[in-house]
């Protein structure tokens, strides 16, 4: 299974699927994301000032220290964005940030999404670049934080497009359903949770995969799906921890997806803490 899998990621870079989408999206770049990033706090915090520019004689005429008392409020939450960009910065060079506020990073990119993609659409930049550009950018914030826990605390998901669309058995209801034939890569990754001790479920769309974090109560998230998917969910889970590995799309979007079973291998053993740790 790993051979056919390695197999694919050799073969489908820089090819394209039969909807003339790229198979293994181009390089996660986060410099689109962090810029754009820059851009929309500018952005948010210019059009706040200017506001609060506009409404400072209307709030004196309530009161006096109106004004003053707003703007000393925004004046705050303006701090902290700009230690989550400045944070963001130290995250995606590797360094650490002096003081703690790593966790608020997460925090501020989420709060920012909506106005990055809006800041995107003008500029005309492909949402789905967007998207894989958040989804490195995250996965380095996670990876920085130095995210440890224990086996069975971590789930495991994937799309149900991962699995051959003509096998007959019902792994969403119980992934142990699979008869491992090797037909697709769900097989490897039943083995994998198995072997490693990670939850694993296959599921048919966010709300099935909420209501397993619901009732799991994870303390970390590995998603494995599409770049959309993956910003959706990543930012669903919200506050808990979450990494996404990109699927491979040789058939086109949703149909008999793959994965690069070495890298999900990779991202599972540096966020399972061994028993030594
Ligand atoms: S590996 Fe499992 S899920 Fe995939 S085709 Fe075979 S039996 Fe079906």
């Amino acid at each position: 299974m790993v051979m056919v899998c390695q197999k694919v990621t050799a073969l489908s870079v820089n090819m394209v699927n039969t909807a003339g989408e790229a198979i293994i999206p181009p390089k996660l770049e986060k410099k689109l994301f962090l810029s754009l990033f820059v851009g929309a706090f500018c952005l948010i915090s210019l059009l706040t000032m200017a506001m609060w520019k506009i409404a400072y004689l209307g709030l004196a005429e309530i009161q006096q220290d109106l004004p003053l008392l707003i703007g000393a409020v925004l004046g705050i939450v303006f701090l902290f964005a700009l230690l989550g960009v400045i944070n963001l910065f130290f995250s995606l060079k590797g360094w650490k940030f002096p003081i703690p506020f790593r966790g608020k990073t997460y925090a501020v990119v989420n709060f920012l999404y909506p106005v990055v993609v809006l800041l995107g659409k003008v500029l005309k930049i492909d949402l789905r670049r967007i998207e894989a550009s958040f989804v490195a950018v995250s996965n380095q914030i996670v990876r920085n934080t130095r995210l440890k826990v224990p086996a069975d605390r971590l789930l495991v998901v994937t799309p149900h497009c991962l699995q051959k669309a003509s096998c007959p058995h019902k792994i969403t209801r119980d992934p142990n359903n699979c008869k491992r034939c090797g037909g697709c890569d769900v097989g490897a990754m039943v083995t994998l949770a198995e072997e490693m001790g990670f939850n694993f479920f296959v599921v048919t769309g966010g709300t099935l995969a909420r209501q397993i974090v619901k009732k799991l109560r994870p303390k970390a998230v590995l998603a494995v799906a599409c770049e959309r998917d993956l910003t959706s969910g990543i930012q669903d889970v919200y506050p808990l921890p979450a990494v996404g590995v990109m699927n491979i799309r040789p058939n086109g979007p949703c149909y008999n997806t793959h994965v690069d079973m070495e890298d999900f291998k990779r991202q599972l053993e540096e966020i399972i803490e061994k028993p030594n740790d």
